[in-house]
């Protein structure tokens, strides 16, 4: 069942990502395998899956001794300071940074073990209160601190967007974060490791690739439902 999930999805991405006259290359399908057992990873792996999206530390470090090692691991969830060090090294793209201290911590370890990382700064772009990033100001001030840290790759922006059964309602919050990205771009001309956008979920990710996503991060759609009282 994952095996055709994720193979529907990723054909889904690839034609949508067409549609809206782009390269289907442009597109990165993360399959997010939170909660989900390793049996159920191993088979979207074996279907071509290479990115996997987790979002707690602790899942992440038991997960990825587990796998194969050629698979980019996607930090996507709110990340607390004193875990960092456990997973600098080891995951491909830091998708939540949502505040300098964090941006601080993560060049500290980066440093400290001698890698760059990948970040993305998470935006709350609809302002919804029960979600994580700073408004657009905050995030765009946030962008130009972190680039200036060392041990650290400011590759874009990231967002998750209100639940809702009608995804063109997100379109303008998908919209708000590729004008930002395009903004700050310009405001940066030297520094041009900009371009990533995390943005789209199995709901609404046909909309966001529309909108200019680069990442989508699809749960549900290829794993099924998840459960969290187990
Ligand atoms: C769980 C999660 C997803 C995937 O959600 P689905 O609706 O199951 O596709 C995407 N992004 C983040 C940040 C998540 O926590």
């Amino acid at each position: 069942m994952v095996a055709e999930n994720y193979k529907k999805v990723l054909e889904n991405v690839k034609r949508c990502a067409k549609k809206a006259g782009r390269s289907e290359n442009d597109v990165t399908l993360i399959a997010v395998s939170k909660t989900k057992p390793l049996e159920m990873l191993k088979e979207a792996y074996e279907a071509g899956a290479r990115d996997f999206g987790e979002n707690h530390v602790q899942e992440l470090v038991e997960k990825i001794p587990a796998m194969p090692s050629d698979i980019r691991w996607h930090m996507i969830g709110h990340l607390q300071r004193n875990k960092v060090k456990y997973i600098v090294g080891k995951v491909y793209l830091i998708h939540s940074v949502d505040s300098l201290r964090l941006a601080q911590e993560i060049s500290k370890e980066s440093v400290k073990a001698g890698v760059t990382s990948n970040i993305l700064i998470e935006v709350n772009a609809s302002g919804e209160e029960s979600k994580w990033g700073g408004n657009l100001k905050e995030s765009a001030e946030l962008v130009k601190e972190a680039m200036s840290l060392p041990g650290i790759c400011v590759k874009g922006l990231m967002t998750v967007a209100p639940y809702t059964e009608n995804p063109e309602e997100n379109r303008t919050y998908f919209s708000t974060l590729k004008q930002l990205l395009v903004d700050i771009e310009a405001e940066n001309k030297d520094n041009n490791s900009m371009g990533e956008l995390s943005m789209g979920m199995t709901g609404d990710y046909e909309v966001a690739i529309e909108e200019g996503a680069t990442y989508v991060r699809v749960g549900t759609g290829i794993f099924g439902e998840r459960n969290y009282t187990i």
